[in-house]
């Protein structure tokens, strides 16, 4: 049968071909009876979420020396998770991480469900990480989705049904391709073959393990598929942010909320963020204007802030935010947007 073909094929090509990363088992590990981590498992596909494996690297292997198993990253603080995480963008993951871990130590004793059923009642956890999970940690024939293996089912089967609404039809795809042995390496390869071979461009077809029986390529349309649906153009959305430092060297910083973009990480204060902002400056303050604006972009807009600095006495009090002496202030500890904020107005701060 061709699926079966396909898999073994996908299979054969992976104990030769598997990448090396730091949570994998290596095939041939996995063969010798050493059980991935479902923790490490877990961590990294969080964190590959709109994610590199080339960024991912560094903060697992950071991650994973500070709190080495879920039961020691439940009882970490908030703020040193938070600040660790700051850089990797799409900050609700590292507070549903939190929540994650505390509710696998509360309720599961500290050990993962194995299931992809109980595995999706955990916070941050949707249908493709408990997909990944199930079938990764604990060798489940659960087809696991992402970008990489809907382009290579769209190949592989030749749909020219474009993406989203193409989705049920490369799920059923991957359905019948995965096998009962092995599930968890066959989904790995999807994944190695998805990122290194059937490329988004040029597919490298000459050297594909599945070439024979690729139905886009006997087609000659590789390259073109998956077809998508046409993006929405992103709106711009406009604010203000405002860097403020007291004579004592001390910068002004907040939490932001836990619900909303940047939740829960720290910040300059900035005024709301939409087509027409209101200044809102968190104190009272000679600000100066440098010219000089912040760009982001979004996940569904591109953002623009006005960059405002104000030098402050030590009588000021802000209406909101707390003033961080200049010894605990870690950069670092910024999300990108405000360590760009912080970038362009570190020379008017005297910060060298
Ligand atoms: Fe992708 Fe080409 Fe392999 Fe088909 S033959 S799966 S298009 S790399």
């Amino acid at each position: 049968m061709r699926e079966q073909a396909i898999g073994a094929e996908i299979l054969d090509w992976y104990d030769a071909n598997a990448r090396i990363l730091p949570w994998r088992i290596a095939p041939g590990d996995r063969l010798a009876g050493i059980a991935p981590d479902p923790y490490r498992v877990w961590l990294s596909e969080i964190m590959l979420q709109q994610t590199t494996v080339a960024a991912v690297k560094e903060y697992f292997l950071h991650f994973t020396t500070l709190w080495p198993s879920v039961t020691d990253l439940a009882a970490a603080e908030d703020a040193a998770v938070m600040g660790e995480w700051a850089g990797l963008g799409y900050y609700a993951r590292a507070r549903n991480l939190l929540k994650c871990a505390r509710a696998v130590v509360a309720e599961h004793g500290g050990r993962f469900p194995t299931t992809e059923a109980e595995l999706l009642t955990l916070p941050g956890i949707g249908p493709y990480t408990a997909a990944a999970i199930a079938s990764i940690a604990f060798d489940r024939p659960a087809p696991v989705m992402d970008g990489n293996i809907e382009r290579v089912m769209s190949r592989l089967f030749a749909v020219e049904e474009p993406l989203p609404t193409s989705k049920p039809v490369l799920k059923a795809h991957a359905e019948r391709l995965t096998p009962q042995g092995r599930p968890g390496d066959h989904a790995q390869a999807l994944m190695d073959l998805g990122a290194t071979i059937c490329t988004p461009k040029n597919p490298a077809c000459g050297i594909c393990p599945v070439m024979r029986n690729c139905a886009a390529r006997a087609q000659g349309i590789a390259a073109d598929l998956p077809r998508k649906l046409p993006k929405k153009a992103k709106p711009t959305r406009l604010g203000y942010v405002y860097l403020a430092q007291r004579a004592d060297g001390a910068v002004l910083l907040e939490t932001r909320p836990d619900k909303g973009l940047l939740g829960g990480m720290l910040a300059f204060p900035t005024s709301d963020w939409s087509e027409f902002p209101t200044e809102a400056p968190p104190l009272e303050a000679a600000w100066e204007d440098p010219s000089a604006e912040v760009r982001h972009t979004f996940t569904h807009f591109h953002l623009r802030l006005a960059l405002r600095v104000a030098q402050v006495g030590a009588e000021v009090q802000p209406s909101r935010g707390v003033f961080v002496v200049r010894d605990q202030f870690k950069p670092s500890a910024l999300p990108t947007l405000m360590r760009k904020a912080y970038d362009l107005g570190r020379g008017t701060l005297g910060h060298n």
